[in-house]
């Protein structure tokens, strides 16, 4: 496991904490980041029962790359990876400080497995869409990592535990996707219809609910073995793997809850997950 000599860099920049909690957060539309709605509500009063965190790591699903990736910039740029929306949310720049000390240490931490420090994304919306609206006046350095798209989602779990120990060092980690997420099958006449589902999506919802709350987490590892349900729910991989990283970081005794627990559209959720002693 990790030894002190792994820390070494963290331990010189960031100060010993209580352990920090850990977070999923489902993003849903990037206007989230500039609508009121009850999603946004739901993140600004989950924030206001964190503890104040050194820095954030953040995992978002529109970072999916090659090989893993971290955020090695003092200042990430916003990134506005998303077309078809409004003037008005191209002009949002969230701009926190990176933590390039923060990167490397995730690097260290994750040794032997490659992680390459990069300097050339930001933050993208699964990011900065969020995260604005659990500290609006940008004051804690974010940094991302990137989820490697050739690998499991047992190699995802196996990877999110080795990175516990930045919990004690105030790092808030966060993981940013949507667990039901079928673009392909949004019923865009009922976007604002209130925890508006198909069967196929309240039946995983409910399954997958059960299984969070119950920490029966090996059926969510093996999300692709699942029912059809799942698969209506999972079509693609890069919004549900947040959500693994997130899982992967559970103490024994700690709890697991949920929040913003609502389908929009027929066939994306928007239930978030907060993971705490
Ligand atoms: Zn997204």
């Amino acid at each position: 496991m990790n030894t002190l000599n792994d820390l070494h860099s963290i331990s010189s920049t960031f100060s010993n904490t209580e352990k920090m909690p850990v977070l999923f957060l489902g993003h849903g539309s990037p206007m989230n980041a500039i609508e009121e709605n009850q999603f946004v509500i739901g993140f600004r009063n989950m924030a206001k029962t964190l503890p104040k965190p050194n820095a954030i790591l953040c995992i978002s699903a529109h970072w999916f790359t090659n090989g893993t990736k971290v955020t090695a910039m003092e200042m990430p740029r916003t990134i506005h990876d998303f077309g078809g929306f409004p003037q008005e949310l191209f002009d949002v720049q969230y701009t926190p400080n990176g933590s390039p000390e923060l990167a490397t240490a995730t690097q260290e931490l994750l040794s032997p497995t490659a992680v390459e420090l990069d300097h050339h994304w930001g933050l993208d919306h699964g990011a900065w869409s969020v995260i604005k609206h659990l500290y609006p006046d940008a004051d804690i350095p974010v940094i991302q990592m990137s989820i490697d798209y050739t690998k499991s989602g047992q190699y995802h779990f196996e990877l999110a535990q080795k990175l516990g120990a930045l919990r004690s060092k105030g790092i808030l980690i966060v993981g940013s996707g949507n667990i039901i997420h079928n673009l392909r099958l949004v019923d865009f006449r009922n976007i604002n219809t209130d925890n508006y589902g198909f069967d196929w999506a309240f039946e995983a919802r409910e399954n997958i609910n059960n299984y969070l709350l119950n920490g029966n987490f090996q059926p969510l590892i093996d999300f692709e073995k699942q029912s059809n349900a799942f698969q209506l729910s999972i079509p693609t991989p890069e919004h549900y793997l947040p959500l693994i990283y997130t899982l992967g970081l559970k103490g024994k005794e700690e709890e697991l809850s949920l929040f913003n627990d609502k389908l929009v559209g027929g066939s994306l959720s928007m239930t978030s997950v907060k993971i705490s002693n």
